[in-house]
Protein backbone atom coordinates (compact mmCIF):
# COMPACT_ATOMS: atom_id res chain seq x y z
CA UNK A 1 0.00 0.00 0.00
CA UNK A 2 0.92 2.99 -0.87
CA UNK A 3 2.47 5.47 2.77
CA UNK A 4 0.10 8.07 2.29
CA UNK A 5 -2.63 5.97 2.39
CA UNK A 6 -1.56 5.21 5.92
CA UNK A 7 -0.96 8.66 6.39
CA UNK A 8 -4.39 9.58 5.76
CA UNK A 9 -5.27 6.59 7.54
CA UNK A 10 -3.93 6.70 10.88
CA UNK A 11 -5.67 10.79 11.51
CA UNK A 12 -8.61 9.04 11.49
CA UNK A 13 -7.49 6.63 13.74
CA UNK A 14 -5.43 9.10 15.61
CA UNK A 15 -9.34 11.09 15.96
CA UNK A 16 -10.83 7.73 17.67
CA UNK A 17 -8.26 6.64 19.62
CA UNK A 18 -7.83 10.30 21.02
CA UNK A 19 -11.26 10.65 22.24
CA UNK A 20 -11.55 7.03 23.04
CA UNK A 21 -8.88 7.96 25.78
CA UNK A 22 -10.39 11.13 27.05
CA UNK A 23 -13.84 9.18 27.16
CA UNK A 24 -12.20 6.43 29.21
CA UNK A 25 -10.55 8.84 31.58
CA UNK A 26 -13.53 11.07 32.43
CA UNK A 27 -15.08 7.76 33.18
CA UNK A 28 -12.73 6.31 35.32
CA UNK A 29 -11.96 9.90 36.79
CA UNK A 30 -15.65 9.82 37.73
CA UNK A 31 -16.37 6.58 38.89
CA UNK A 32 -12.93 6.72 41.29
CA UNK A 33 -13.64 9.40 42.57
CA UNK A 34 -17.13 7.56 43.56
CA UNK A 35 -15.84 4.70 44.47
CA UNK A 36 -13.15 6.74 47.05
CA UNK A 37 -15.91 8.34 48.75
CA UNK A 38 -17.90 5.58 49.01
CA UNK A 39 -15.08 3.83 50.87
CA UNK A 40 -15.76 0.25 50.31
CA UNK A 41 -14.03 -0.09 46.56
CA UNK A 42 -10.71 1.28 47.46
CA UNK A 43 -8.85 -1.21 45.32
CA UNK A 44 -11.08 -0.21 41.95
CA UNK A 45 -10.81 3.17 43.20
CA UNK A 46 -7.24 3.23 43.02
CA UNK A 47 -7.13 0.89 39.67
CA UNK A 48 -9.30 3.58 37.89
CA UNK A 49 -7.34 6.17 39.41
CA UNK A 50 -4.61 4.41 37.32
CA UNK A 51 -5.91 3.94 33.92
CA UNK A 52 -6.89 7.81 34.32
CA UNK A 53 -2.79 8.04 34.39
CA UNK A 54 -2.54 5.77 31.35
CA UNK A 55 -5.43 7.40 29.36
CA UNK A 56 -3.72 10.62 29.77
CA UNK A 57 -0.23 9.43 29.27
CA UNK A 58 -1.30 7.90 25.97
CA UNK A 59 -3.14 11.24 24.99
CA UNK A 60 0.18 13.09 25.42
CA UNK A 61 1.96 10.30 23.67
CA UNK A 62 -0.68 10.13 20.56
CA UNK A 63 -0.45 14.20 20.28
CA UNK A 64 2.94 14.44 20.00
CA UNK A 65 4.31 11.07 18.17
CA UNK A 66 3.19 9.28 15.59
CA UNK A 67 0.38 6.60 15.73
CA UNK A 68 1.60 2.93 16.98
CA UNK A 69 -0.31 0.22 16.76
CA UNK A 70 0.52 -0.24 20.66
CA UNK A 71 -1.24 2.86 21.60
CA UNK A 72 -4.66 1.50 20.06
CA UNK A 73 -3.55 -2.65 21.81
CA UNK A 74 -3.33 -0.67 25.18
CA UNK A 75 -6.49 1.23 24.76
CA UNK A 76 -8.39 -1.65 23.90
CA UNK A 77 -7.25 -3.73 26.27
CA UNK A 78 -8.02 -1.22 29.19
CA UNK A 79 -11.77 -0.48 27.75
CA UNK A 80 -12.38 -4.26 27.62
CA UNK A 81 -10.90 -4.99 30.91
CA UNK A 82 -12.90 -2.06 32.92
CA UNK A 83 -15.99 -3.63 31.06
CA UNK A 84 -15.56 -6.99 32.03
CA UNK A 85 -14.95 -6.24 35.40
CA UNK A 86 -17.93 -4.51 35.17
CA UNK A 87 -19.82 -6.73 34.03
CA UNK A 88 -17.99 -9.06 36.74
CA UNK A 89 -18.72 -7.48 39.37
CA UNK A 90 -22.80 -6.52 39.02
CA UNK A 91 -25.42 -7.67 39.72
CA UNK A 92 -27.01 -8.88 36.52
CA UNK A 93 -30.01 -6.96 36.65
CA UNK A 94 -28.47 -3.95 36.13
CA UNK A 95 -28.17 -4.56 32.40
CA UNK A 96 -24.07 -3.21 32.58
CA UNK A 97 -23.50 -5.99 30.37
CA UNK A 98 -25.13 -3.73 27.90
CA UNK A 99 -21.78 -2.20 27.85
CA UNK A 100 -20.39 -5.35 26.20
CA UNK A 101 -21.87 -3.67 22.29
CA UNK A 102 -20.05 -0.72 22.57
CA UNK A 103 -16.63 -3.27 22.19
CA UNK A 104 -16.86 -4.65 18.21
CA UNK A 105 -17.26 -1.00 17.09
CA UNK A 106 -14.62 0.70 19.35
CA UNK A 107 -12.06 -2.49 18.40
CA UNK A 108 -12.61 -1.92 14.46
CA UNK A 109 -12.64 1.76 14.94
CA UNK A 110 -9.28 1.35 16.28
CA UNK A 111 -7.22 -1.66 15.35
CA UNK A 112 -8.72 -2.69 11.93
CA UNK A 113 -9.52 -5.75 10.55
CA UNK A 114 -7.65 -8.35 11.97
CA UNK A 115 -7.10 -7.15 16.19
CA UNK A 116 -10.52 -5.83 16.05
CA UNK A 117 -11.70 -9.36 15.04
CA UNK A 118 -9.38 -11.30 17.86
CA UNK A 119 -10.96 -8.44 20.37
CA UNK A 120 -14.47 -9.38 19.32
CA UNK A 121 -13.87 -12.74 19.46
CA UNK A 122 -12.12 -12.58 23.21
CA UNK A 123 -14.97 -10.10 24.73
CA UNK A 124 -17.69 -12.91 23.22
CA UNK A 125 -15.70 -15.75 25.55
CA UNK A 126 -15.03 -13.49 28.33
CA UNK A 127 -18.91 -12.89 28.44
CA UNK A 128 -19.90 -16.28 27.66
CA UNK A 129 -17.50 -17.06 30.78
CA UNK A 130 -19.41 -14.57 33.34
CA UNK A 131 -22.94 -15.89 32.45
CA UNK A 132 -22.13 -19.17 32.40
CA UNK A 133 -18.63 -19.56 34.42
CA UNK A 134 -19.48 -17.12 37.03
CA UNK A 135 -22.85 -16.31 36.86
CA UNK A 136 -23.85 -19.77 36.37
CA UNK A 137 -27.30 -18.80 34.43
CA UNK A 138 -29.35 -21.65 33.71
CA UNK A 139 -31.59 -19.48 31.62
CA UNK A 140 -29.78 -19.68 28.35
CA UNK A 141 -32.12 -16.80 26.85
CA UNK A 142 -30.07 -13.57 28.39
CA UNK A 143 -27.11 -15.28 27.22
CA UNK A 144 -28.55 -16.33 23.38
CA UNK A 145 -29.70 -12.46 23.19
CA UNK A 146 -26.12 -10.98 24.02
CA UNK A 147 -24.55 -13.10 21.68
CA UNK A 148 -27.17 -12.69 19.16
CA UNK A 149 -27.19 -8.70 19.13
CA UNK A 150 -23.33 -8.70 19.64
CA UNK A 151 -23.03 -11.09 16.68
CA UNK A 152 -24.94 -8.21 14.71
CA UNK A 153 -22.94 -5.16 15.92
CA UNK A 154 -19.86 -7.16 15.31
CA UNK A 155 -20.78 -8.20 11.96
CA UNK A 156 -22.05 -4.19 11.07
CA UNK A 157 -18.29 -3.14 12.18
CA UNK A 158 -16.72 -5.70 10.21
CA UNK A 159 -18.31 -5.20 6.84
CA UNK A 160 -18.24 -1.36 7.62
CA UNK A 161 -14.61 -1.17 8.28
CA UNK A 162 -13.31 -3.68 5.20
CA UNK A 163 -15.82 -1.24 2.75
CA UNK A 164 -14.03 1.70 4.88
CA UNK A 165 -10.31 0.52 3.82
CA UNK A 166 -11.38 -0.68 0.01
CA UNK A 167 -12.68 2.90 -0.40
CA UNK A 168 -10.14 4.35 1.17
CA UNK A 169 -7.35 2.93 -0.97
CA UNK A 170 -9.22 3.89 -4.11
CA UNK A 171 -9.37 7.53 -2.78
CA UNK A 172 -5.88 7.19 -2.10
CA UNK A 173 -5.32 5.88 -5.42
CA UNK A 174 -7.43 8.51 -6.62
CA UNK A 175 -5.28 11.39 -4.99
CA UNK A 176 -1.68 10.09 -5.90
CA UNK A 177 -1.81 8.52 -9.33
CA UNK A 178 -1.75 9.95 -12.63
CA UNK A 179 -4.75 8.00 -14.22
CA UNK A 180 -3.15 7.28 -17.75
CA UNK A 181 -0.01 5.40 -16.83
CA UNK A 182 -0.55 4.07 -13.36
CA UNK A 183 2.46 6.39 -12.23
CA UNK A 184 2.97 8.47 -9.01
CA UNK A 185 1.87 12.25 -9.11
CA UNK A 186 3.55 15.03 -8.14
CA UNK A 187 1.92 15.11 -4.39
CA UNK A 188 2.97 11.57 -4.27
CA UNK A 189 6.20 13.28 -4.77
CA UNK A 190 5.91 15.55 -2.16
CA UNK A 191 5.39 13.03 0.22
CA UNK A 192 7.42 10.14 -0.47
CA UNK A 193 10.17 12.71 -0.62
CA UNK A 194 9.68 13.66 3.03
CA UNK A 195 9.55 9.83 4.46
CA UNK A 196 13.30 9.92 2.55
CA UNK A 197 14.61 12.54 4.10
CA UNK A 198 13.13 11.09 7.43
CA UNK A 199 15.15 8.43 7.18
CA UNK A 200 18.43 10.26 6.24
CA UNK A 201 19.68 8.69 3.10
CA UNK A 202 21.05 10.16 0.05
CA UNK A 203 18.63 10.53 -2.72
CA UNK A 204 19.04 10.48 -6.59
CA UNK A 205 16.43 12.74 -8.64
CA UNK A 206 15.84 12.52 -12.47
CA UNK A 207 13.98 14.45 -14.41
CA UNK A 208 13.12 12.92 -17.89
CA UNK A 209 11.34 14.93 -20.70
CA UNK A 210 10.75 13.27 -24.50
CA UNK A 211 12.15 14.91 -27.05
CA UNK A 212 9.92 16.65 -29.52
CA UNK A 213 6.87 14.82 -28.12
CA UNK A 214 4.50 17.42 -29.72
CA UNK A 215 5.93 16.35 -33.05
CA UNK A 216 4.47 12.78 -32.43
CA UNK A 217 1.50 14.16 -31.55
CA UNK A 218 0.87 16.02 -34.38
CA UNK A 219 1.81 13.24 -36.73
CA UNK A 220 0.45 9.95 -34.95
CA UNK A 221 -2.22 11.55 -33.04
CA UNK A 222 -2.76 12.18 -29.32
CA UNK A 223 -3.71 8.42 -28.53
CA UNK A 224 -0.52 7.19 -30.13
CA UNK A 225 1.27 9.82 -27.96
CA UNK A 226 -1.10 8.51 -24.95
CA UNK A 227 0.29 4.78 -25.77
CA UNK A 228 4.31 5.86 -25.84
CA UNK A 229 3.62 7.43 -22.15
CA UNK A 230 2.20 4.31 -21.30
CA UNK A 231 4.78 2.41 -22.37
CA UNK A 232 7.75 4.19 -21.27
CA UNK A 233 6.23 4.21 -17.35
CA UNK A 234 5.88 0.76 -18.09
CA UNK A 235 9.56 0.45 -18.85
CA UNK A 236 10.94 2.67 -15.86
CA UNK A 237 8.90 0.61 -13.73
CA UNK A 238 10.94 -2.54 -14.74
CA UNK A 239 14.47 -0.84 -14.12
CA UNK A 240 13.26 0.92 -11.34
CA UNK A 241 10.92 0.03 -8.25
CA UNK A 242 6.81 0.91 -9.57
CA UNK A 243 6.96 3.35 -6.31
CA UNK A 244 9.94 5.25 -7.23
CA UNK A 245 8.21 6.21 -11.05
CA UNK A 246 5.96 9.84 -10.64
CA UNK A 247 4.98 11.41 -14.06
CA UNK A 248 5.07 15.38 -13.11
CA UNK A 249 4.20 17.16 -16.00
CA UNK A 250 2.29 16.18 -19.61
CA UNK A 251 5.65 14.17 -20.72
CA UNK A 252 7.92 15.07 -17.97
CA UNK A 253 8.56 12.11 -15.42
CA UNK A 254 10.80 11.88 -11.97
CA UNK A 255 12.52 9.19 -10.70
CA UNK A 256 13.99 8.43 -7.32
CA UNK A 257 17.01 6.46 -6.52
CA UNK A 258 18.37 5.77 -3.33
CA UNK A 259 21.40 4.11 -4.92
CA UNK A 260 24.93 5.89 -5.12
CA UNK A 261 25.78 8.38 -7.37
CA UNK A 262 27.65 6.03 -9.71
CA UNK A 263 24.70 2.91 -9.45
CA UNK A 264 21.84 5.86 -9.72
CA UNK A 265 23.47 6.85 -13.14
CA UNK A 266 24.40 3.38 -14.01
CA UNK A 267 20.46 2.61 -14.33
CA UNK A 268 19.82 5.81 -15.89
CA UNK A 269 22.04 5.64 -18.78
CA UNK A 270 20.18 1.89 -19.25
CA UNK A 271 17.05 3.73 -19.37
CA UNK A 272 17.98 6.43 -21.76
CA UNK A 273 19.40 3.64 -23.96
CA UNK A 274 16.39 1.51 -23.96
CA UNK A 275 14.30 3.53 -24.62
CA UNK A 276 16.09 5.24 -27.39
CA UNK A 277 16.62 1.26 -29.31
CA UNK A 278 12.51 0.79 -28.01
CA UNK A 279 10.29 0.42 -30.99
CA UNK A 280 7.34 1.86 -29.61
CA UNK A 281 4.35 -0.65 -30.45
CA UNK A 282 1.16 1.82 -30.69
CA UNK A 283 -2.56 1.83 -31.93
CA UNK A 284 -2.95 1.79 -35.54
CA UNK A 285 -0.05 -0.24 -36.37
CA UNK A 286 2.39 2.42 -35.35
CA UNK A 287 5.74 1.62 -34.68
CA UNK A 288 7.13 5.11 -33.15
CA UNK A 289 10.93 5.60 -31.51
CA UNK A 290 11.35 8.49 -28.91
CA UNK A 291 14.63 9.63 -27.29
CA UNK A 292 14.97 10.99 -23.38
CA UNK A 293 16.40 14.20 -21.97
CA UNK A 294 17.44 13.92 -18.80
CA UNK A 295 18.86 16.23 -15.92
CA UNK A 296 20.13 14.35 -12.62
CA UNK A 297 21.34 15.31 -9.65
CA UNK A 298 22.24 13.47 -6.38
CA UNK A 299 21.61 15.26 -2.99
CA UNK A 300 23.48 14.26 0.21
CA UNK A 301 21.53 12.73 3.02
CA UNK A 302 22.75 16.04 4.84
CA UNK A 303 21.68 18.85 2.40
CA UNK A 304 18.37 17.03 2.31
CA UNK A 305 17.44 17.91 6.07
CA UNK A 306 17.77 22.29 4.57
CA UNK A 307 14.15 23.32 3.95
CA UNK A 308 12.64 23.03 0.82
CA UNK A 309 15.18 20.44 -0.25
CA UNK A 310 12.54 18.93 -2.95
CA UNK A 311 11.95 22.04 -4.33
CA UNK A 312 15.41 23.01 -4.76
CA UNK A 313 16.05 18.97 -6.55
CA UNK A 314 13.38 20.04 -8.76
CA UNK A 315 14.41 23.30 -10.02
CA UNK A 316 18.76 21.86 -10.50
CA UNK A 317 17.12 19.21 -11.92
CA UNK A 318 15.44 21.22 -14.89
CA UNK A 319 17.80 23.59 -15.03
CA UNK A 320 20.17 20.03 -15.73
CA UNK A 321 17.40 19.04 -18.08
CA UNK A 322 17.32 22.59 -19.90
CA UNK A 323 20.74 21.90 -20.43
CA UNK A 324 20.32 18.63 -22.11
CA UNK A 325 17.56 19.96 -24.39
CA UNK A 326 20.19 22.92 -25.66
CA UNK A 327 23.01 20.81 -26.57
CA UNK A 328 20.59 18.70 -28.72
CA UNK A 329 18.92 16.12 -26.75
CA UNK A 330 18.91 12.28 -25.68
CA UNK A 331 21.86 13.24 -23.62
CA UNK A 332 21.91 13.14 -19.64
CA UNK A 333 23.51 15.84 -17.78
CA UNK A 334 24.55 16.05 -14.19
CA UNK A 335 25.97 18.64 -12.34
CA UNK A 336 29.26 17.90 -12.38
CA UNK A 337 28.92 17.93 -16.26
P1 LIG B 1 11.15 19.11 -26.30
O1 LIG B 1 12.09 18.17 -26.96
O2 LIG B 1 11.71 20.48 -26.22
O3 LIG B 1 10.70 18.62 -24.98
O4 LIG B 1 9.89 19.23 -27.26
P2 LIG B 1 8.45 18.69 -26.97
O5 LIG B 1 7.67 18.77 -28.24
O6 LIG B 1 8.50 17.36 -26.33
O7 LIG B 1 7.94 19.70 -25.88
P3 LIG B 1 6.69 20.65 -25.82
O8 LIG B 1 6.69 21.18 -24.43
O9 LIG B 1 6.73 21.65 -26.93
O10 LIG B 1 5.44 19.73 -26.04
C1 LIG B 1 5.05 18.78 -25.12
C2 LIG B 1 3.91 18.03 -25.73
O11 LIG B 1 3.48 16.98 -24.86
C3 LIG B 1 2.71 18.88 -25.96
C4 LIG B 1 1.53 18.01 -25.64
O12 LIG B 1 0.74 17.80 -26.77
C5 LIG B 1 2.15 16.70 -25.23
N1 LIG B 1 1.41 16.11 -24.10
C6 LIG B 1 1.34 16.56 -22.84
N2 LIG B 1 0.54 15.74 -22.10
C7 LIG B 1 0.12 14.75 -22.93
C8 LIG B 1 -0.74 13.62 -22.76
O13 LIG B 1 -1.26 13.33 -21.69
N3 LIG B 1 -0.94 12.83 -23.84
C9 LIG B 1 -0.37 13.11 -25.06
N4 LIG B 1 -0.64 12.29 -26.07
N5 LIG B 1 0.41 14.17 -25.23
C10 LIG B 1 0.67 14.99 -24.20
MG1 LIG C 1 9.41 17.15 -24.40
MG1 LIG D 1 8.12 19.02 -21.34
Amino acid sequence: MHTSSTLIDNQDRKRVLLAANYFIAVMSAFTSYINFKVGTYLALASIQAVVVFICFYLILKIRSDKLRLSYSLITSSIYMLLVTYATYMSNLNTAIGAWGMTLPVLFYFLNSIRPGFIFSIMYLFIYTWILVGVYNTQNIKPLANFVLAYLIVWGIAHVYEKNRLKNQAQLTKLALKDPLTNANNLLALRHDFEQRTKAEKDVGLAMLDIDFFKKVNDTYGHDVGDDILMQLVELFQKKVSEKDVYRTGGEEFVLLFDASEDEALKVLKEICTETEHKTFNCSNGNNINVTLSCGFIHFSAIALQEPNSLSKMLKTADLLLYHAKEQGRNQIITREN
